[in-house]
């Protein structure tokens, strides 16, 4: 029992608190709802808690400062339906069979929302992709998903402005479970940042009218209607988590392309991440981690029997890193099988950085201490360093996508789906319709 959320008179207050101080055991303790943010196509040096100049992310800013922030925090992949596949479930991608859209996360994987549903919480969601349509797996252990906005705009929901009505739908979820006996876990997934970048009134020209002006200016629209959200959260009586991270990045010709799901660098894979609740005292961590950690870090926090935890996860709660202890440090796997022509896997070990495209271009290796940008391609100059981290990736990969071809089935797509990837800028030959979206 939680004093606060029960509206006892004082007068009561003082018998019960006897009570207690004559030897009764106490109340179980509640655990924390959660409440679990993700942002599509959000890269982390775009935001200011990340060192982005222009005011994107005042909201989320503030938030950060009274939170756990990961600086390095790496995605598995650079597209929505692999990254949040691995998220969920702390796996690798390949372990998973996802490569396209036909792919989809196997019912046979447990997800976080599973666990916690199995473990007391009510589940709920609110998706805005077409990768939240049932067949794609991801709302598996979401009792109640709210797929309104998914399939109002099926066939446009790249064009359609979601921000609001994602934070809408939230705070009335949570509203209808103030005093709810059990705790809740709640995922919400804004999209806007995704291309093509709409104007939003309310942001008006101040981030400009280039592609990454407007991509700014979309981040600032998301950023105020989450801020929404975060000061509910802020005020809630009861213990809370909240998680906030990121899919993927998105390039602007970094590396000679545009949007993202085509290569692996860090525009695409370095996200946002960071945790706040009870017992989190606020910290920035330099350390590299991966998306695949936070469903571990979460069983720990919120005190998931070991027994009820999924076994063979790849990831390792960062706990020990939240309370100033170190924690080995593992390498981060991102994989993609996107396109027949960006097959690419990159493996980060430290300061290394090794990208193996699976096609007949060369490997490269970057030095992200020294070269973050990367921009200068160290592998002849340091052939044992790439032979260790390839052996290393290979072990990782090979194993990774030989079970998950073996649990993997084709997806059919109809023609409504296939338009509106096409406007998303996925499918194939799609690209040069995702181009003629930027000004
Ligand atoms: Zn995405």
């Amino acid at each position: 029992m939680n004093f606060r959320d029960s509206n006892l008179s004082a007068g009561l207050l003082v018998p019960l608190l006897l009570l207690s101080c004559a030897g009764e055991a106490p109340p179980a303790e509640r655990r924390p709802d959660v409440l679990f943010l993700t942002v599509d196509t959000l890269r982390a040096d775009h935001l200011g808690f990340h060192g982005y100049p222009g005011p994107t992310s005042p909201q989320l800013d503030k938030f950060a400062r009274e939170s756990v922030v990961f600086e390095n925090a790496i995605a598995q992949s650079s597209w929505t339906l692999a990254s949040l596949a691995s998220l969920m479930t702390s796996h690798w991608v390949g372990e998973l069979g996802i490569r396209d859209f036909r792919s989809h996360l196997p019912t046979s994987a447990t997800t976080l929302a599973e666990v916690l549903s199995d473990n007391g919480y009510e589940t709920g969601a609110v998706g805005s992709h077409l990768v939240f349509l049932d067949k794609y797996g991801l709302r598996q252990g979401i009792a109640d998903f709210d797929d309104e906005l998914v399939l109002r705009d099926f066939g446009r929901s790249h064009r359609a402005i979601s921000s609001k009505q994602i934070s809408d739908k939230g705070l009335a979820w949570m509203a209808e479970r103030r005093d709810s006996a059990k705790p809740w876990f709640l995922w919400l997934h804004y999209f806007d940042p995704h291309v093509p970048y709409q104007e939003h009134p309310s942001v008006g020209d101040k981030f400009g009218t280039s592609p990454i002006g407007r991509y700014d200016g979309e981040i600032a629209f998301t950023d105020a209607q989450m801020g929404r959200v975060l000061r509910r959260a802020k005020a809630s009586e009861r213990p809370l988590v909240v998680v906030f991270t990121a899919d993927h990045g998105e390039e602007f010709n970094d590396h000679g392309k545009n949007s993202h799901g085509h290569t692996l660098y860090q525009e695409l894979i370095h996200v946002p991440l960071f945790i706040r609740g009870p017992g989190l005292a606020p910290a920035s961590i330099p350390d590299l981690v991966r998306l695949v950690d936070v469903m571990p870090t979460l069983f720990e926090l919120l005190r998931i029997p070991l027994d009820q935890r999924p076994t063979e996860l790849v990831g390792q709660s960062l706990l020990p890193l939240t309370r100033g202890d170190t924690l080995e440090p593992q390498p981060s796997l991102s994989e993609l099988r996107f396109h027949a022509d960006t097959h690419v896997d990159a493996l980060i070990r430290g300061r290394w950085k090794l990208i193996v495209p699976r096609t007949e271009a060369p490997v490269e290796l970057y030095d992200l201490e020294d070269n973050r940008k990367e921009s200068k391609n160290l592998a002849e100059r340091r052939p044992k360093l790439v032979e260790s981290l390839r052996e290393q990736m290979d072990l990782m990969t090979s194993e990774a996508w030989t079970r998950g071809e073996s649990s993997a089935t084709e997806l059919e797509l109809d023609p409504d789906e296939i338009d509106a990837l096409q406007g998303l800028g996925y499918m194939g030959d799609d690209e040069d319709a995702a181009d003629d979206e930027r000004p």
